[in-house]
C-alpha cells in the first residue's frame, strides 16, 4: 500500500493540540494508523506540545504544578500513536468506534447501490459516516458548507483528475464542488467527515437529505 495523499501540518498540528472535533479526530486517527508519515509528523507536534508544557511547568508555583501533573498523568501517553491491529479493513481506531469490523456495520441504503452508516459521535461540530460505493458509482454530487475529509479504507475512487486509494484522504473546503467516482471493480468504501451539513446540486438527493441526514 502507498499512500499519496496525507493531512496537512495544519490538520496534524490541530488535532495534536486536540482543537478539532470529534468526527475529524476520528479520520486523523485512522489515517495515522495506516501512514508511517503522517504518523512521524504527529509525534514530532506531540514532543513540540510537550516542550512548550514544560516550558510553563518550570514557571509555575508548586500548587498548580501538581494540578498541571495530575492532568498530565490523565493523557495519553506518547507511544499511545503506535498502530494496533485492525479488524479486516478497518484500522484500531475504527474498530474501536463501531465494537467490530465490516460485518458490524449498521449500513443504509442511499440508493443506485450506495450505502451509508452515521457513526454517533458525543459533539455535534461535524458528522462522520461510513460510505460504501460501487465499483463505477458517482458519490452523490455535493459541495460544502465546511470542511470535508474523506479516507478510503477499499477499493479507490477519482476525484478532480486524482486517484485515491486504501489509506489515501482528500481534504475538501466549501470552495470545491465535486463528484467523486467509484473505480470500477470493488466496492468503495470510505470514512468521511463533514462540518456541517453537505448541499447536493440535484433535486432529488436534496429532497431526500432529512431523511439520510447527509
Ligand atoms: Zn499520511
Ligand atoms: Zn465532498
Amino acid at each position: 500500500m502507498t499512500i499519496k495523499h496525507h493531512l496537512s501540518d495544519d490538520l496534524l498540528m490541530a488535532y495534536s493540540a486536540g482543537d478539532l472535533p470529534e468526527a475529524f479526530n476520528l479520520v486523523i486517527a485512522t489515517h495515522v494508523s495506516l501512514c508511517d508519515e503522517c504518523r512521524a509528523r504527529l509525534e514530532a507536534y506531540d514532543a513540540l506540545g510537550g516542550a512548550v508544557i514544560e516550558e510553563q511547568v518550570a514557571e509555575m508555583s508548586m500548587g498548580s504544578l501538581e494540578a498541571c501533573l495530575a492532568r498530565i498523568e490523565g493523557l495519553p501517553q506518547a507511544n499511545a500513536r503506535a498502530p494496533r491491529r485492525g479488524n479486516g479493513i478497518f484500522p484500531a481506531p475504527l474498530v474501536d468506534y463501531i465494537g467490530g469490523g465490516l460485518d458490524a456495520v449498521k449500513w443504509r441504503p442511499l440508493g443506485l447501490g450506495a450505502r451509508q452508516a452515521i457513526l454517533k459521535m458525543g459533539d455535534n461540530g461535524a458528522s462522520v459516516r461510513l460510505l460504501s460505493i460501487p465499483g463505477g458509482t458517482a458519490m452523490p454530487d455535493h459541495g460544502h458548507s465546511g470542511l470535508e475529509m474523506t479516507l478510503v479504507l477499499q477499493g479507490a475512487f477519482r476525484d478532480e483528475g486524482d486517484r485515491f486509494g486504501r489509506g489515501d484522504i482528500e481534504v475538501a473546503d466549501d470552495s470545491l464542488e465535486h463528484t467523486p467516482i467509484a473505480e470500477p471493480g470493488e466496492t468503495c468504501i470510505c470514512l468521511a467527515a463533514t462540518q456541517g451539513p453537505l448541499r447536493f446540486n440535484r433535486l432529488i438527493p436534496r429532497l431526500a437529505q432529512p431523511f439520510f441526514r447527509i
